[in-house]
């Protein structure tokens, strides 16, 4: 066992961190208030390699492992904790890589270079209004027509409707197929037939959340992922992708919120002595250190776990691999959430500012409590049947 990062591991982690610190950083608040992660951040991250970067070297990716992505992922989390970098950095690392692992050769040459380049987003559109949980009762149906799908409902809550229909670009998206089983699509926004609905968040403003309705909207049958009706499959291993990366960027988001609390219990001083002298507040870092390590480390074996056997497509350690991600992305966002908020309660009053730069964190992770990637009971409910076994799931 090793747990040390190669050369060129800690040297791409570096420049990430640089990349936070000195663009993401100072933009945060900028991001948050005008809604917009803006252009040029957009393209620097592709200029680093950023966007997408587990694509193969030849669709214009860097063919990166989940591991380096993980880092990446903590990183600009780090940067920018509100989240809104890190959901488009890690939408488009776990699903374009889906995309390279089980779409047709014409469509990752279309779809791929553009979003590498930062001139295309690519998303995941799975949840409906009805739900988001239960996906085998999702109704977004794709029906074949010749040459095309053609799709009719309604998608909701879906991250970067707006990004996808200004860039250019679109969604994977989960549907239901007439044989029974779902057909996962590559649907471009601007389709006809398809119509976008922006919702009003609490946070992570940079990235649009909002709702997608296709009205017999129709795209090429080539823009189908894998075999027709097991798509379920294909979205599922997407999932443990992007989960990690949700979870990593978490630890990051953890992480800072902790560095801007310690910075400021040292100075900061109640009776005659800096606040972090007080075991009541010293006590209670060291606890959250505590669990943002044991998160962090358990998210980049993840991360191997992925590249050891999900990417290979060796499913003989599928077990481990729901088991590990499931509990990175229950564990990372609640204590990413307590990170936060404790910091705010070292500032006292202060902490209740936005120049405290601790409530965009606070906004932006709260949308991996209420569901994002996934709720957490959903989590547990993986665990409880990795664990107890299929006959304890407690639904059919
Ligand atoms: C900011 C944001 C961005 C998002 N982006 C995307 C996106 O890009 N693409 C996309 O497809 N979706 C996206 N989602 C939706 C997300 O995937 C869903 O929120 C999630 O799947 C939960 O679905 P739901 O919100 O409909 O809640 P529901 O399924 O209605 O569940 C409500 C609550 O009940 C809990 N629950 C459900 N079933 C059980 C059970 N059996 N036992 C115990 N508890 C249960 C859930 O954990 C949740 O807390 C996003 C959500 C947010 C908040």
């Amino acid at each position: 066992m090793d747990f040390r990062l190669s050369d060129e591991e800690a040297a791409f982690q570096e420049a990430v961190r640089k990349f936070g610190d000195r663009t993401l950083r100072p933009n945060e608040a900028k991001i948050d208030s005008e809604a917009l992660i803006p252009p040029d951040i957009i393209q620097a991250m592709a200029d680093l390699g950023l966007l997408s970067m587990m694509v193969p070297e030849e669709l214009g990716g860097m063919g990166a492992s989940a591991v380096l992505t993980e880092l990446a992922a903590e990183e600009i989390g780090r940067g920018d904790s509100s989240m809104a970098t890190a959901v488009f950095f890690l939408l488009e690392a776990g699903w374009g890589h889906i995309l390279a692992r089980h779409g047709q050769e014409a469509v990752k040459r279309e779809v791929l270079p553009p979003v590498c380049q930062g001139k295309a987003f690519l998303g995941i559109a799975t949840t409906e209004p009805t739900g988001g949980s239960d996906l085998a009762g999702m109704r977004t149906t794709s029906r074949r027509d010749g040459s095309l799908f053609v799709l009719h409902g309604e998608k909701s809550f879906i991250s970067g409707v707006e990004e996808a229909k200004r860039m250019g670009g679109g969604h994977l998206t989960l549907t239901r197929a007439p044989s029974g089983g779902f057909n996962f699509l590559y649907v471009p926004t601007r389709t006809e037939g398809i119509s976008t609905q922006r919702f009003h968040n609490m946070g992570r403003m940079g990235i649009s959340t909002g709702g997608l309705s296709y009205q017999d909207a129709r795209v090429p049958a080539k823009y189908l992922l894998g075999t027709e009706g097991r798509g379920f499959e294909y979205a599922m291993e997407g999932f443990s992708v992007a989960r990690t990366f949700v979870a990593a960027a978490c630890v990051g988001a953890a992480e800072r919120a902790l560095e801007t609390g310690m910075a400021y219990i040292r100075e900061r001083k109640a009776f005659g002595q800096p606040l972090g002298k007080f075991e009541g507040i010293q006590f209670e870092l060291v606890d959250l250190w505590t669990q943002v390590e044991a998160v962090k480390w358990q998210c980049r074996r993840a991360a191997w776990l992925l590249d050891s056997y999900t990417l290979r497509g060796d499913t003989s350690h599928r077990s481990e691999v729901d088991r590990t991600v499931a509990s990175v992305k229950l564990a990372a966002p609640q204590v990413a959430f307590e990170c936060v908020k404790r910091a705010m309660m070292w500032f006292g009053a202060a902490g209740y500012t936005e120049e405290a730069g601790l409530e965009r964190g606070f906004r932006g992770i709260m949308s991996y409590l209420v569901g994002a990637e996934g709720g957490l009971n959903i989590m547990r409910i993986i665990l409880g049947r990795e664990l107890l076994g299929k006959e304890f799931v407690p639904y059919k």
